[in-house]
């Protein structure tokens, strides 16, 4: 065995190996247990970040673990083709070439975009194999393939067919830069300062004036109507008479409705119903003429007269300097508001009114959430229910076209001769109404959520009813962050419901955000990010995976740094180098365990393996990779590394069957505590075992604790002796004795049996605490010059004349005592001061309160010591 351990040799080695054995890949055929598992798609366009590398060693871990368990497990990938993202980044692409989307045309932009996914779109997915992503990639899917394209095809017809998908004119948010409609998801609020604009409209009878309130003068010349409130005494006269536009002159009249906030502004609202969703509700409502002024990319048009030609925001401009010549413009005052930007190129998106396809959302949600009701699915952590929940009965149509070309076009076509609409699974030749051979199809795509929405049935064949549907639908877990649970996870559900008639997924394991050691987002402008690809290159991919399921505690981001994932790298180091030691301890014939021989330490270790093994197997039930991952963690390395292999040692050099039995429990833990972190750390795991066994772990078997091994008594019978060493040891090096000097040990216990079990320990305890003489027994009196420590089961003299300086150790000690009193105040005053405790971050505060408590630890230790040496 290697001295150290090199990720970089053994991770590609094993991966591959693991691929060409097919350990991998899920077989519908053979009767076990089901675990089925579909990947999140990340999207073609993406490089694994952070986020990725969470989700997917969240998944690997209980994929690995189930497999290991027994299961017929079947984890599917795949990737998404991103709409409006993939479009994009080939526009700018061939943008840097000279070039534009509309040179191209459509078919072979399109031809464009499917190279750059063949070229670029699966780097994602070797990212993920570097993780140690055991999914089956035989199975890989693309939301765009054959298979994918037809479920879609069969969703929206059949939609289509029962009502639940229509074309309507409706007010949408629109990108003019994308030129493209989003759905509400996918527009981004953000407080901007601006201003609100007090615009006075004139009565056309000349009898007086209102004013109104607008952040968006631009859209004045598509006014239809001022709106106030019918209670409102101070515009009762108003009501139905005219007033002239002030920049256009147009006539409009002055209407009621409930909706005008009267404490809002001047209590008066300019209606526009082609440019405000809301003015579009009340236009509806009033009959009003919805007049657009504005062209789809944002610049305005004929209705906009003479502001015609301008874009929006030098229309906006304009049109204030009119108006504040004319005197119509009152006053400007500052104002904070949310506008909505673009998800994808963060442009402000404008209000629209066009012509798009929607599903009506309401009788799909339904179902869906009965079905959280009725504990058909469960969320985890439980409180994300509320939020699904409060989306879901308040669900608003989805509109799911979208202007671009990379997607799944709709399967409508238009007749020209009857304007009937055909929407069909085949492409259709003639009109299905008229029977018109002159029919053109839709220009639009499906939002990219559509097709993500049908991932976990449409992936295992549907419509097609395949064996791998029957067998692995519903799944058993959805692993996501929380911040697509509308875009994506509330409309599995609502789709999974209505086509397969069963959720799709029963849990859904919703983990956080990884954040920098700060708490900030990571990003490229702040410079914060920490990139998983360097790290796994840097650390390995173990110490990567270990540090994210160790941290991923519900409901809390991951505030992760560089020192966290080197600390679990060291971790790996202490594994390697017990493998070492055992390995190195191995004699030629294998050894065998025998029970009947073991002594207090060899029982404690195995009885700690067996506790620990059934802690870790609960909390991966209960999906809190960190307490299973910590669990694992303290116990190799502070009960196998710090004690047991110690004790080992010991052992070993009585020989002969001590000997053999001592490697045997080492051998025997070093194994079990193997395959139980396999699922956390693959690739060094597999590198010992395959040592160990010339096989492969991910065909061994998980481990199931033994419950004949777990010996409370023991446990505690142990925690004494590690006691009285920790004791002895801590006193030690406080007073700076040298391990090279021994120090007699008197040990005052009164209980007979607790005598009996500490002597039989003796060898090992005088061993572990350089220990000189050591003398037990119930009535021992405390030597001259001697330090007392007390332990539950009695009390422990050290006799130290002639050991140690006493004056000058009393001098040190004094010293230390005063500069810790010092600390302590200084603590004390930046604690009270509650300027600091609330402006200060969280972070700040808490780390200075666990620096308190340890002083006050110290504090405490010190005193005692000096009292005795008084
Ligand atoms: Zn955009
Ligand atoms: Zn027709």
């Amino acid at each position: 065995m290697n001295k150290t351990y090199n990720p970089k040799e053994v991770e590609e080695k094993w991966y591959k190996y693991w691929e060409d054995q097919g350990y991998f890949h899920a077989n519908y055929k053979e009767d076990r247990p089901l675990f089925s598992v579909v990947i999140p798609p990340p999207n073609i366009t993406g490089s694994l970040h952070m986020g990725h590398a969470l989700n997917t060693t969240i998944q690997d871990i209980l994929v690995r673990w189930k497999r290991m368990s027994g299961f017929n497990t079947l984890w599917l990938p795949g990737t998404d083709h991103a709409g409006i993202a993939t479009q994009n980044v080939v526009e700018r692409e061939i943008a840097s070439q000279g070039s534009s989307r509309n040179e191209y045309g459509r078919k072979k932009f399109v031809e464009k975009v499917w190279k750059w996914r063949e070229q670029y779109g699966r780097t994602i997915v070797y990212q993920l194999k570097r993780l140690g992503g055991s999914c089956d990639w035989s199975r890989e899917r693309f939301t765009m393939d054959e298979g994918m394209s037809a479920a879609v095809r069969e969703v929206f017809v059949r939609l289509y067919e029962e009502g639940l998908i229509c074309r309507d004119s409706y007010i949408i948010n629109w990108c003019p830069r994308c030129m493209t409609a989003l759905s509400d998801l996918e527009v981004e609020h953000e407080n901007l300062r601006g201003k609100l604009y007090h615009v006075r409209y004139n009565l056309t009878d000349g009898s007086g004036s209102l004013i109104v309130a607008t952040t968006r003068p631009e859209t004045i010349p598509g006014d239809t109507a001022v709106a106030v409130n019918p209670g409102d005494e101070r515009y009762g006269d108003f009501i139905g008479k005219t007033l002239f536009l002030p920049v256009t002159g147009r006539e409009i009249p002055v209407i009621a409705d409930d909706v005008v906030d009267m404490e809002f502004g001047t209590g008066a609202l300019k209606i526009t119903p082609a440019h405000d969703p809301n003015d579009f509700e009340v236009g509806n409502r009033h009959g009003l003429p919805r007049i657009k002024v504005m062209g789809d990319d944002g610049v305005m048009n004929d209705e906009a007269g003479p502001y015609k030609g301008m874009d929006r925001f030098q229309c906006r401009k304009a049109i204030l300097k009119d108006m504040s010549d004319n005197g119509s413009l009152i006053r400007e005052e500052d104002y904070v508001h949310a506008v909505g930007h673009c998800y994808r190129c963060k442009t402000i998106i404008e209000p629209n009114i066009s012509k798009q396809w929607f599903v009506r959302m309401k009788t799909l949600a339904a179902p869906a959430i009965k079905a959280a009701e009725d504990g058909a699915v469960r969320f985890i952590p439980k409180g994300w229910e509320n939020t699904y929940f409060e989306w879901m009965n308040n669900i608003k149509d989805w509109c799911i076209s979208r202007q671009i070309w990379w997607g799944h076009q709709i399967p409508a076509w238009y007749c020209d001769a009857c304007h009937g609409v055909t929407v069909s699974r085949t492409d259709p030749s003639s009109c299905s109404h008229c029977g018109g051979t002159e029919i053109r199809q839709d220009e639009d795509v499906l939002d990219t959520w559509f097709s993500s929405a049908l991932w976990p049935f449409s992936t295992l064949g549907w419509p097609k009813e395949t064996e791998d549907l029957k067998r692995f639908y519903p799944t058993s877990v959805l692993v996501t962050g929380f911040d697509i649970l509308f875009f994506w996870v509330a409309r599995m559900m609502m789709m999974g419901l209505k086509f397969m008639g069963e959720v799709p997924f029963r849990d859904v394991c919703i983990h956080a955000l990884v954040r920098d050691a700060e708490g900030q987002k990571m990003s490229k402008s702040r410079g914060n990010v920490i990139d998983p690809l360097i790290i796994m290159d840097k650390y390995g991919t173990d110490a990567l995976r270990f540090t994210l399921a160790s941290m991923t505690s519900p409901g809390r981001d991951i505030k992760l740094s560089e020192e966290r994932i080197e600390g679990y790298r060291n971790f790996g180091n202490k594994i390697w180098n017990a493998a070492r030691f055992i390995f190195m301890n191995m004699p030629e014939e294998p050894v065998t365990l025998d029970c009947t021989a073991l002594s207090l330490p060899d029982r404690w270790i195995l009885s700690r393996l067996n506790s620990t093994v059934k802690d870790v197997t609960q909390m991966l039930g209960e999906y809190r990779f960190d307490l299973a991952a910590g669990t694992i963690y303290s116990f190799f390395w502070r009960e196998f590394c710090d004690w047991y292999v110690e004790f080992a040692k010991i052992q070993m050099q009585e020989g002969g069957k001590r000997k053999d039995n001592t490697v045997a429990v080492l051998v025997n833990t070093l194994d079990t505590a193997l395959r139980m972190l396999h699922p956390f750390m693959p690739f060094i795991t597999e590198e010992i075992w395959q040592q160990l066994h010339s096989s492969s772990i991910m065909t061994a078997p998980y481990p199931s604790a033994e419950d004949a091994l777990i010996d409370e008594a023991v446990e505690s019978q142990m925690e004494s002796v590690m006691d009285i060493i920790k004791n002895i040891r801590s006193l030690r090096s406080e007073l700076n004795i040298p391990p090279s000097k021994e120090v007699d040990v008197y040990l005052k216990i009164d209980s007979d049996a607790v005598r009996k079990l500490i002597e039989g320990q003796m060898v090992c305890i005088k061993r572990l605490s350089s220990a000189g003489n050591t003398i037990t027994g119930a009535d021992i009196q405390r030597p001259e010059l001697s330090a007392i420590l007390i332990f539950p089961g009695g009390e422990i003299y050290l006799p130290l004349a002639g050991i140690i300086d006493i004056d000058k150790e009393k001098g040190l000690l004094e010293k230390r005592l005063k500069n810790i009193n010092d600390e302590i105040s200084r603590i004390d005053k930046k604690l009270s001061n509650m300027d600091f405790v609330e402006k200060a971050p969280q972070e700040v505060v808490l780390k200075e309160k666990e620096k308190h408590r340890e002083l006050m630890d110290q504090k405490e230790r010190i005193e005692s010591n000096l009292s005795w040496l008084k």
